[in-house]
């Protein structure tokens, strides 16, 4: 007796978790955070579907929070199990759940100062010791490798592209073949090996978040080039709000590839994120995730990482000590939507002066200061301040780690046998319905939209 019950990433994108029963075993598929809108961070704070000790392991697909970022909660709950994951999904967690855990201190703290939560006082939903106890539960596997959370029910990860770690789930339960998709990444990213292709499997779980866009066919060493030579030529600065993990070392890859084939100019860059900072390492440890453009750099000891002019900005003063320095520079600070962390400061100095730009790399939530500089708004507010904008807004859209519906489609045309039955989580409801009648239309496959705790049978 096998099933699938889906416990979160139905209507939304965040919250993947996904239960799989079989024989009255239970293996949990990712254990995400509900991220966003207040009534979906809501759901964080009910009881969890079923009781957490009951739980024999759990299986993660990626380190992003929306598919991790529940498990301190999981275990403060009472689980104590295993957490399989690859082994670069277990070096980012230990960077980015002390991370999480941090903030909902931070904000439960910042919310009882001001007074503005509804509950009295304010609590974390986990702190940094619930944080470290994941840790001490997580088990690294080789991609390709044989694994058994249960018996009975064989598992090995296969590329996903979508960041460092990031791993499809191929199971088997007797001769029954269920892939976990997770989420699938983008041909042609820097770094990251494409997606691996597979070619069949009886039921197959995947994310639609693009399921209704195509990400734009912009060439970005171009763009990217443009931009930087053009503040070189005015000596203005760069300011790239950015994700620290992933998108960071992306954007530095990328400058660094413009700089040695002379198309830019070897601008001073600074790298002020000491959680971007501390990933770096990983992305050059984990060789298993290396595309092979990454391979051929390190094999010929051209680490793309060790660029002359990046300085990683370490301590909050020499971040501050930037403000007098004259550009042209480049200048990479979280947040990726600028509503917190130390790219607000920098806003702060250098949004006023026109000979500057601030260049987005990443989506731009509702409601963000980010969003918000997007549809051009004349001033910037931080810390008490407020400056005008005079500084040109770019953005760069086409650096996303979600396949757009052209490449979902591209990868699931690679099954030789259509999945017997195939559901869509991860997406709001016009892209998940999008890609769902594109999916029967052109594949003529059996495709189903999964609702909150819907159970399925698998057999
Ligand atoms: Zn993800």
């Amino acid at each position: 007796m096998t099933s699938l019950t889906f416990h979160g990433a139905t209507d939304t994108v965040t919250g993947s978790r996904h239960l799989l029963e079989v024989d009255g075993k239970q293996v949990l598929v990712d254990c995400g955070l509900f991220q966003g809108p207040r009534a979906i961070r809501a759901r964080n704070w009910q009881p969890f579907p079923v009781p957490p000790k009951s739980l024999d392991a759990v299986v993660l697909t990626h380190a992003h929070l929306d598919h991790t970022g529940y498990l301190p909660c999981l275990v403060k709950r009472g689980y104590r199990g295993p957490i399989h994951c690859t082994r670069a999904t277990l070096d980012l967690l230990g960077i980015m759940l002390l991370d999480a855990a941090r903030l909902q201190v931070e904000e439960a703290e910042y919310a009882n100062r001001k007074g503005c939560s509804r509950h009295q006082p304010a609590l974390p939903l986990y702190d940094e010791e619930d944080a470290r106890k994941v840790l001490g539960l997580l088990e690294g596997h080789d991609y390709g490798e044989t694994f058994e959370p249960e018996a009975g029910m064989r598992m090995h990860y296969l590329r996903a592209g979508h960041i460092l770690g990031s791993a499809f789930i191929m199971t088997e339960v007797e001769s029954t073949r269920i892939l976990f998709g997770g989420d699938l990444g983008r041909y042609g990213q820097s770094i990251i090996p494409d997606p691996t292709p597979v070619s069949r499997a009886d039921y197959l779980l995947i994310e639609s978040t693009y399921g209704n866009r195509d990400h734009q066919g912009v060439d970005v060493h171009a763009e990217l080039e443009r931009i930087v030579r053009r503040a070189a030529r005015d000596r203005g600065w760069v300011l790239i709000p950015s994700f620290a993990i992933g998108r960071a070392q992306e954007v530095l890859y990328l400058l660094e590839d413009l700089r040695r084939s002379g198309r830019i100019p070897a601008v001073p860059i600074y790298l002020d994120s000491p959680m971007a900072t501390s990933a770096v390492p990983l992305f050059v440890r984990h060789t298993q995730d290396h595309d092979l453009e990454m391979t051929a750099l390190m094999d010929s000891d051209r680490c793309p990482f060790e660029s002359p002019n990046l300085t990683f900005v370490h301590t909050r003063d020499d971040s501050k000590r930037l403000n007098d320095v004259e550009g042209p520079a480049i200048l990479i600070a979280g947040s990726g939507m600028a509503n917190g962390g130390r790219i607000r400061h920098h806003l702060i100095v250098r949004a006023p002066d026109p000979r500057n730009v601030v260049l987005f790399v990443g989506y731009q939530g509702e409601g963000t200061p980010g969003r918000a500089l997007l549809d051009g708004a004349p001033t910037f507010r931080a810390f008490g301040w407020e400056v005008p904008v005079r500084a040109r807004i770019e953005r760069l859209d086409a650096l996303s780690a979600h396949a757009d519906r052209g490449e979902m489609m591209r990868w699931l045309s690679g099954f030789e046998t259509p999945p017997q039955r195939t559901f869509l989580v991860h997406g709001e409801p016009d892209a998940r319905a999008a890609l769902s009648a594109r999916i029967q239309a052109e594949l003529g496959w059996n495709v189903h939209s999964p609702a909150l705790g819907e159970t399925v049978d698998l057999n």
